[in-house]
């Protein structure tokens, strides 16, 4: 199956927020990063959609979601042409509101933990459970694993300036174990970004640039497979962008660590066609799963209902399935030194009786 690859990043907050630049130098950004496509979704509102900033800037393609809500429930919403008013305390109006006018989205940062070095302690998690019809949730966020890592501002600056990818090398297990329990229900996206900002803050005399736009675009980026190239028109271009975001035809991937251009994750049956992530299977004695890790310094971890059923460190793995069930990849970077770490998280494949 010949499937066309393009990177981009999810989850960002410009200044028609809180973030701390334009659209146009947001994409300069993206552009020197080697992304095609970013999703900018500002708290609450839509405002760079409405001033006509949708289209390529730069050669990379700029897109609107939101992310809806305040002081908890966050949701991030795309393919919605009108804001929607948030409700903290019933997100489900919220949800529903984003599906009736098309759009989609995805619970952000849903078990974020606070801190109380940072914001005084607020946080914003998801505690209204018992919601549905969303796409997917977000099980990796640079910006809220910073949120909740060090309670002191010398912690902060040590680790900022030593190692500033320690805090966020482990997603929570916590929004993963989520994750693969709702999987048993139904299909769910899993998303992941960096909820850039670039915070502006002092240091003595200088002014600096905290987790500047340019250094997120290269960590956790969302990598589309479609199986036409990306359309050069703006209609037919965000046309696929959303389908593949919506069914999770893509993978999550810490380019951070080393580039993950490259990961693929197939089933497929004697006769019948190759299916992609996001996709279901008919179950038959013959079908395989077909893994491809960008690099032999990966681990693949074959996960079945939420439990790790393989692990393997062949950089081509054809997998063969026994039984039906949800089938998801993970695929871990390992270091010369120390414990492999997350590098790669496919979307689902399901295989169905
Ligand atoms: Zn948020
Ligand atoms: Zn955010």
């Amino acid at each position: 199956m010949k499937e066309h690859e393009y990177s981009g990043h999810l989850h960002i907050h410009s200044s028609f927020s809180d973030g701390n630049a334009s659209v146009e130098e947001i994409a300069r950004h993206a552009a020197s990063s080697g992304l095609t496509f970013i999703g900018i979704t500002d708290h609450n509102t839509l405002e760079g959609l409405k001033k006509g900033l949708e289209g390529w800037h730069n050669g990379v393609l700029v897109f609107f979601g939101t992310e809806i809500n305040v002081e908890k429930n966050h949701y991030i919403a795309f393919n919605i042409r009108e804001k929607i008013p948030p409700d903290d305390e019933n997100p489900q109006r919220v949800i529903d509101a984003v599906n009736a006018r098309g759009g989609f989205g995805y619970l952000a940062h849903p078990v974020e933990k606070g801190n109380p070095f940072f914001l005084k302690g607020r946080f914003f998690a998801w505690d209204k459970w018992d919601v549905s019809g969303f796409t997917g949730l977000e099980i990796w966020n640079f910006g809220s694993l910073w949120r909740a890592a060090y309670n002191s501002k010398i912690r902060v600056l040590f680790w900022y300036f030593y190692d500033i990818y320690r805090a966020a090398r482990f997603p929570d297990p916590e929004g993963l174990a989520i994750w693969d329990s709702l999987l048993q229900e139904r299909p769910v996206v899993a998303f992941a970004g960096s909820d850039a900002h670039s915070f502006q803050g002092r240091l003595g005399p200088f002014k600096l640039s905290f987790f500047p736009y340019g250094f997120l675009f290269r960590t956790l980026n969302t990598h589309i497979l479609l199986e036409e190239e990306l359309s050069r028109d703006l209609p037919g271009a965000r046309e696929q962008i959303f389908s593949s975001l919506r069914k999770g035809r893509f993978f999550i991937g810490s380019d951070y660590l080393h580039s993950t251009r490259g990961f693929r994750f197939s089933a497929l049956n004697k006769d019948d066609d190759e299916v992609s992530m996001g996709q279901e299977i008919a179950y038959s004695p013959a079908t395989v799963l077909r893994i491809v890790s960008p690099s032999p310094r990966g681990l693949i971890r074959v996960i079945k209902n939420g439990r790790v059923v393989y692990e393997s460190r062949e950089q081509i793995l054809a997998f063969k399935v026994l039984k039906p069930g949800t089938f998801r990849v993970e695929v871990c970077w390992r270091p010369f030194l120390g414990r492999p770490l997350p590098w790669i998280f496919s979307n689902p494949i399901y295989v169905r009786y």
